[in-house]
């Protein structure tokens, strides 16, 4: 069986190339494949079901609805841009949210972020963000103003990257082993670094593969996986 992996599309109306890539992936590359699991940030942000309706995101929507009348299983994993995403548009999509982490066919699936550890700023916003309140609060405002308190927040978040010393943003080593450890895999794919690759290390005596998705800013690409033998594809 052929999996495929993808994660940081960003997509949004802004960048119309990302999304034609996108469109084209899945009708081409994810043809015919056995699951396609997205692990976060598909889109550059989410202000909530209520706008699963708009006309760009039911153009999305439909491309994964097509993959899935066609026999593609679809698995969808919040990341930091995009965790209000809900059922709403899940079941439209004809996807399952998956857990952040998950394990599948003995992959351990992560968007990345919670292995950032030694970015404490970052830490502190995504529990406030991921909590009960901040998104009853959220949700509670009209469309309009969602859309106001996003941009505001991504203008503030391009100021707080560019002044972070880059190496804080990337995994720390001792949570990447922690994770393999406590769930017993041998291979981790995840996204949200930007900084795609494979980084092989051994942990308690196992050969251990962690394999970071590209973000589709740049070249984009994804993560293959056919019967256990694992490639990163770019174009
Ligand atoms: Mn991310």
């Amino acid at each position: 069986m052929r999996s495929l992996y993808i994660s940081d599309l960003h997509l949004s109306e802004e960048r119309p190339e990302a999304n034609e890539r996108f469109f084209r992936f899945a009708e081409e590359d994810a043809n015919g494949a056995g699951a396609l699991y997205v692990l976060g940030d598909l889109f550059e942000y989410w202000i909530g079901d209520e706008d699963a309706g708009s006309s760009f995101n039911a153009v999305v929507i439909g491309f994964f609805r097509r993959l899935a009348d066609a026999g593609t299983r679809l698995y969808f994993m919040h990341g930091n841009r995009d965790f209000l995403v809900g059922e709403r548009f899940t079941v439209a999509a004809g996807a399952k949210l998956l857990a952040d982490p998950s394990v599948v066919d003995g992959v351990l699936l992560m968007h990345g972020d919670t292995l950032c550890t030694d970015d404490a700023d970052y830490q502190a916003w995504r529990r406030k963000a991921r909590s009960a309140q901040f998104q009853a609060d959220f949700l509670a405002k009209p469309l309009d103003e969602r859309r106001a308190v996003v941009r505001g927040l991504r203008e503030k978040s391009k100021e707080v990257i560019g002044a972070k010393p880059a190496d804080i943003m990337d995994v720390n080593v001792g949570a990447v082993r922690e994770a393999f450890g406590r769930h017993g895999v041998t291979r981790l794919v995840h996204g949200h670094t930007h900084r795609p690759g494979v980084h092989r290390l051994e942990v308690d005596g196992r050969r251990c593969e962690r394999w970071v998705l590209p973000d589709w800013y740049g070249r984009g690409g994804y993560l293959e996986i056919t019967d256990g033998k694992a490639k990163l594809v770019r174009w």
